[in-house]
């Protein structure tokens, strides 16, 4: 049997899931449910919107506005389902042995549902310390959303002592994660016909090459470090996933585009892999293709970066999720997360939700309604303990 505080949280879940927030869609609907409903408890929010005004941040402050609350963290967006094999509608919750299928399921609808299914017991709960939400879009999209949210929040709010950030991790606490810088290199080469290699240059080529020296770079933090064993892989990574150029199997090519990654651990310098990748560009292969024809070039761009999450042993958010979930494992993850971004302004950090990551982004992705029983004692257990 369920109890009817987590029936609570799976019927909000409901809800939650029929927003179709893909994150290339508004999240406008979802946000303008939640407001509504905040409302109708006789709480105010603010919004952040992006600058096409299609998507929005969502801050809230539940109890007395004064300093040493608990921020509870989140993103509305969900990952696409494109070519996927769902067996069941993604956007409609199906409940099948103990589990609950849908988008955003784990990954991370269940976090907010938890806590909007339990706004009656919120307000009710004779807060000594406030408890702020803060809903934030383009998570899925590199962190693109949460900046000016954590903004918003150093200016309006009373400095917090904790944000928990609701990412799926079985309700364990994760003190640490990598940082991630997307990238995406430009190649542009010089057409001849592929038997004339004298007289044109391969983007295609040259792209290749320039992947090469990145897995080199990756295959060297693999051997040299830093290493740190709360992580899997315990170095820092680069790779290239995306990949497009060239017209034909004659034509030396003319452009190459590749997209990668770099996941620094926390006591890494991303900066420093861009750097030495840019300066190799620069000094050694761009003045080769140049002598060809000067109209050759690479160019790179970071699109996003994300720092890392530190593990900070002493923090008022490690103590407090250690004492709410009993769990003294010290674990890092090897995704990047909003966290990171968050402890960057100066706030004290840890990842804590229900549902497993390994849910994340897959077809027929659930959590399990253990998963949500877990979080929405969490959650009450929260309650009780900022109501002493
Ligand atoms: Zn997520």
């Amino acid at each position: 049997m369920t109890d009817a505080a987590t029936q609570k949280s799976i019927a909000m879940l409901e809800k939650l899931v029929a927003f179709d927030t893909v994150s290339r869609n508004s999240n406008l609907a979802f946000i303008t449910f939640v407001g509504d409903l905040l409302r109708s408890h006789g709480i105010e929010s603010r919004l952040v919107h992006n600058t096409e005004e299609t998507k929005a941040n969502l801050l809230a402050t539940i109890g007395p506005r004064i300093k040493g609350g608990v921020v509870l963290s989140g993103h509305t967006d969900v990952v696409p389902v494109d070519d996927q094999d769902w067996h069941t509608n993604p956007f409609a919750v199906v409940e099948k042995d103990g589990l609950l299928y849908g988008r955003g399921t784990a990954d991370m609808k269940a976090f907010l549902a938890i806590i909007l299914g339990a706004l009656d017991d919120i307000v009710k709960a004779d807060l000594k310390t406030p408890i702020h939400l803060a809903f934030s879009y383009d998570e899925e999209v590199g962190c693109a959303g949460v900046p000016s949210l954590i903004r918003l929040l150093e200016r309006e709010v009373p400095t917090p002592r904790a944000v928990i950030v609701g990412e799926p991790t079985d309700m364990k606490v994760v003190s640490a994660h990598k940082g991630i810088t997307a990238v995406r290199t430009t190649v542009t080469g010089h057409e001849a016909h592929s038997s004339q290699i004298h007289r044109g240059v391969s983007a295609v080529m040259v792209a290749a090459e320039l992947i090469q020296f990145l897995q080199n770079m990756s295959a060297e933090a693999a051997a040299k470090g830093p290493h740190n064993v709360l992580f899997e892989p315990t170095h820092t990574t680069i790779t290239v996933n995306h990949i497009t150029g060239g017209t034909a199997l004659n034509i030396m090519a003319r452009h190459c585009t590749f997209q990668w990654d770099i996941r620094a651990l926390p006591e890494d310098n991303s900066a420093a892999y861009l750097e030495r990748f840019n300066t190799y560009c620069r000094d050694i292969v761009i003045p080769r293709m140049r002598k060809i024809s000067s109209n050759c070039d690479i160019e790179t761009v970071p699109r996003t970066s994300t720092p890392a999450l530190r593990l900070d042993r002493e923090s008022e958010a490690e103590q407090l999720c250690r004492a709410l979930t009993g769990d003294n494992v010290t674990r890092a993850v090897a995704f990047a997360a909003e966290a990171g971004l968050f402890q960057q302004g100066g706030l004290s950090t840890v990842i804590c939700g229900p549902g497993s990551i390994t849910q994340a982004h897959q077809p027929n992705e659930f959590i399990s309604v253990a998963q949500v029983a877990a979080g929405t004692r969490f959650l009450h257990d929260l309650l009780k303990m900022m109501s002493r």
